[in-house]
């Protein structure tokens, strides 16, 4: 059976039908790579997510799979080791959505570290990171500094030091991670929110009761053990299981403002000061640059965290405050997205403060909730939890296999494969569709770009503008093999078109929307509802109060 809404009666039956050895809460990056390596070792595992998957913080992120360079700054030496190994395994196994990218960190007079400073914390980093040769740190004087990017202010310039990082589509990298979880064995549900748990008389918990959102129905299923892998939202399901005692979440807002390149054209990313401590990003990708981000206590909903225009002012003066010939306004930004960080309290401490570590908790009743955390270090989170289930379910399962598990689409042995297969894709596509077209698709979808192909020859004589065959396509598989139930799962969260391609997606969201409800048979005030939210979503990211 596809990996498709249009079999959600049978998911929900079979969720409903037997008891699960884990039901994972959540579908952002943590659950998701909790439920395939369970899945990988034999457990039979049943996760759920409220919303789509990703639609957390998970597609709200900076979108980097860091080495851990911050970390220094705490001193946290084996964070940064074991982030740095750790990265290098996530490229390895998703390629195609995880992709190296050379950091400029400029250096200015009033900046916090010097030239020597930059280069013994790049030099220490490059060697707890365990950084390949090809990817070691490489310091710049002004000149040099300046024509790796000349879009930087020279006043005071003291030279800059490069490094790797590695970008990534946050929410793709999800979609990635379930897909292959679901190819495991593992059922996986959207729109399906645990609204309370399930006890046994001795007060253990042994499943939940769910909310349908699709048909505000409900249905109950079971479990041996329960993740609570929600993000911010974990202790909201903590005192749902009445065990929010000690230690709770403090939540930090971090936005990303969009322009469009032509107004913000960088040649190169740089990771600058801001003046007050912090460091932002500014990362130029897919016709635009992207800025961010910002770390504010957040106390407000925890469903609508949105850009404000105080946010927006922060990005700007920062901005302008280096790139000096820009002088950006916030009329030039075409979108933006805000994330909240679940990260724990710690008393007088400020948000940039808090350590990013994961943090488990376990419940009187058995609920065990993970938090914290970053998308790099996804693999190690689920591999402790599982380990956990595994001693909660007092039988041997399989080893954990995660490093060396490719996931979907990224079957790639070495770069060599990667170029190849590229290659590949585009002779099957050749004469037919453009190539910057089969090469968007596979820097977003790896191999399974295959199949996009393959549909578009299809439709290609169906429809006469060989675009259009491409846009049905790529709709057609999300709606096929990546559970999409609504235009902005697919606009948002599989594309991010609403990020990288918004004026051009916005025309098309009438027309994607009709697809979707003829595919999914919804009904009409469904899909009227539908495309009211995905407005919305556009609308949300330009909207900054
Ligand atoms: P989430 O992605 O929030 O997933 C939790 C899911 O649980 C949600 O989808 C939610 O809908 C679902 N849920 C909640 N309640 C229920 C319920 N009752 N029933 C069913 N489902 C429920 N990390 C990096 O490695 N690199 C970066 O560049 C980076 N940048 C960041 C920038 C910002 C601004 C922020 C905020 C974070 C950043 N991080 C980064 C951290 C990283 O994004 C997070 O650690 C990670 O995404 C958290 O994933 P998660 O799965 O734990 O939470």
């Amino acid at each position: 059976m596809n990996f498709s809404n249009i079999n959600r009666s049978n998911f929900i039956h079979a969720a409903c039908a037997e008891e699960f050895d884990l039901l994972v809460i959540g579908g952002g990056i943590t659950g998701c790579g909790i439920a395939l390596d369970a899945a990988l070792r034999g457990m039979k595992v049943l996760l759920l997510e409220k919303k789509d998957f990703a639609s957390g913080t998970s597609s709200r992120s900076t979108k980097l799979i860091h080495g851990g360079l911050r970390y220094l700054k705490q001193m946290e030496f084996k964070l940064v080791h074991d982030v740095g190994t750790e990265r290098a395994i996530v490229h390895k196994l998703a390629r195609h959505v995880v992709i190296p990218e050379k950091m400029l960190l400029p250096i200015y007079e009033e900046g916090t570290l010097g030239p020597f400073t930059t280069s013994l914390a790049l030099l220490v980093y490059d060697i707890l990171a365990g950084v390949k040769l090809g990817e070691r740190r490489k310091m710049l004087n002004v000149s040099e500094t300046l024509k790796q990017e000349p879009l930087l202010s020279n006043s005071k310039l003291l030279g800059g030091g490069l490094y790797f990082e590695y970008r990534t589509d946050d929410s793709r990298l999800v979609i990635e991670l379930a897909k292959s979880a679901f190819a495991a064995g593992a059922l996986l549900l959207n729109y399906a929110e645990v609204i309370s748990f399930l006890q046994d008389e001795d007060g253990k918990v042994r499943g939940a009761r769910v909310k349908n959102s699709v048909s505000d129905e409900s249905f109950e299923v079971r479990a041996k053990v329960v993740v609570n892998a929600s993000g911010p939202w974990v202790d909201v399901l903590r005192k749902e299981d009445q065990s929010l005692h000690g230690k709770r979440l403090q939540l930090t807002k971090g936005v990303h403002i969009v322009f469009p390149f032509e107004k913000f054209p960088i040649k190169q990313a740089a990771y600058f000061d801001v003046g007050d401590g912090r460091m932002i990003f500014a990362i130029p990708r897919d016709g635009i640059t992207y800025v961010g981000t910002t770390d504010t206590v957040y106390n407000e909903s925890i469903d609508s965290p949105v850009c404000s225009s105080a946010d927006v002012d922060y990005l700007l003066k920062a901005v302008n405050s280096i790139f000096t010939s820009l002088q950006l306004k916030d009329s030039d930004i075409v979108s933006s997205w805000a994330g909240l960080r679940p990260l724990i309290q710690e008393d007088g401490k400020s948000p940039g403060e808090l350590s990013r570590k994961d943090e488990i908790f376990i419940s009187k009743s058995g609920l065990i909730s993970i938090a914290g955390g970053k998308l790099t270090g996804y693999r190690l989170m689920s591999e402790k939890i599982v380990d956990l289930a595994e001693k909660r379910l007092n039988r041997r399962f399989g080893k954990c296999s995660t490093v060396s598990h490719y996931l979907s689409g990224g079957d790639f042995f070495n770069e060599e494969n990667f170029k190849e297969a590229l290659n590949h894709m585009k002779q099957l596509a050749a004469g037919v569709i453009p190539e910057h077209v089969v090469e968007e698709w596979f820097y977003r979808y790896g191999k399974n770009t295959n199949v996009i192909i393959k549909q578009t020859l299809v439709l290609k004589d169906k429809y006469p503008a060989i675009e259009q065959a491409c846009s049905i396509a790529e709709l057609t598989y999300a709606l096929e093999h990546e559970m999409i139930y609504s235009p902005a799962d697919y606009f948002v969260r599989r594309t991010g078109k609403v990020f990288f391609n918004r004026e051009k997606s916005m025309a098309q969201l009438e027309q994607v929307n009709s697809f979707i409800a003829d595919y999914l048979s919804q009904a009409n005030n469904v899909s009227e509802k539908l495309l009211k939210e995905v407005k919305n979503e556009y609308n949300t990211a330009l909207d900054f109060r």
